[in-house]
């Protein structure tokens, strides 16, 4: 069963721009919205110090591209001294530069880097951004020379797009002996993803027939694989590939109110089952307990025909 634990983790949306413009961003919308409205200095620490003290002790800071943030620098430095372990989520962003990254890196439990596709033509058309598969190998030469106790993750989006490229995206990733966790993320219909995600979604029955097959070499290579969004019957009926399976509670503080009174709302999370839901099919699934489900937005355009419920009886 998933257990219900009191939230530690603090995800903190720290600037809403980015230098890409990803076909499948589910943060578009925000940063359309809230582009002008960076969180400010007080707004960080004064966040930061209350999360502490209710007793969360890891922080995400994201975005948009959080290291287009002038303050993240201190933020991070703030959060390491209030006794956070502290993780970013980056698209490689100013990691490109080799000053910054031995700058920052040392303030860093955990850096999760996207990466869409095993070169320029593949990433760069997923970023929608000429150069980004060059800045994101940038990024990852500096995070392996200057991020010595950095747990590295990748993340890659998997859409109908660079589907046919995923063997070739993983084979450039386990090359890397620093990168220790690969996520693939599936389509989530959020932001501009929503808009496009008929076109992105790469189906459920594709997904099932090729997980054995992308997981194999994750069994002996020491390398960790999961995957976001992805219900368990599309799995194999492995909680251990499953991102969701391992989702920690949080609480996610981002933009919210006026445009011109921007304030701040925070948003608990216990479990990864956000935008999506289990089928009347689910009811006799022996997994239902362990799985968070399918977006809504797949079962409005597919239904649920390409669920398997699992039946030990
Ligand atoms: S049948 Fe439903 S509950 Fe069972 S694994 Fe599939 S989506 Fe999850």
């Amino acid at each position: 069963m998933i257990k219900i634990e009191p939230a530690r983790r603090l995800e903190l949306h720290l600037s809403y721009t980015c230098g890409q413009k990803c076909g499948f961003c589910s943060e578009s919308v925000r940063m359309d919205r809230w582009r002008h409205a960076p969180l400010k200095g007080e707004e960080i620490s004064a966040t930061l110090l209350k999360h502490r003290k209710a007793g969360f002790n890891h922080v995400t800071f994201t975005g948009g591209e959080p290291t287009a943030h002038p303050l993240l620098p201190a933020a991070l430095s703030a959060a390491r001294k209030l006794g956070f372990n502290t993780y970013l989520t980056t698209n490689g962003g100013l990691f490109a530069q080799e000053a910054y990254a031995r700058e920052v890196l040392p303030l860093l439990d955990e850096v999760c880097l996207s990466v869409h596709g095993p070169d320029a033509e593949t990433h760069d058309a997923a970023a929608a951004t000429p150069g980004s598969f060059e800045r994101a190998m940038k990024a990852l030469a500096n995070i392996e020379q200057h991020g010595d106790r950095v747990y590295l993750l990748t993340n890659t989006v998997v859409t109908r797009a660079n589907w046919g490229r995923l063997e070739d995206t993983l084979t450039l990733l386990t090359k890397h002996p620093k990168i220790r966790h690969i996520l693939l993320s599936s389509v989530a219909p959020e932001g501009r993803a929503l808009k496009d995600y008929k076109a992105l979604a790469v189906p459920l029955s594709q997904w099932r027939d090729r997980v054995p097959a992308l997981a194999r070499p994750f069994e002996t290579n020491g390398v960790v694989l999961r995957m976001f969004g992805l219900p368990l019957c599309v799995l194999d009926g492995r909680p251990e590939l499953s991102n969701d399976a391992h989702y920690s509670p949080r609480v996610t503080v981002e933009r919210r109110g006026a445009r011109s009174k921007p304030g701040l709302v925070a948003i608990a999370s216990a479990d990864a089952s956000r935008r999506r839901s289990k089928p009347v099919v689910c009811r006799s699934c022996d997994d239902r307990g362990d799985c968070a489900g399918v977006f809504d937005r797949y079962l409005a355009l597919h239904g649920p025909a390409e669920l398997t419920p699992r039946r030990s009886s």
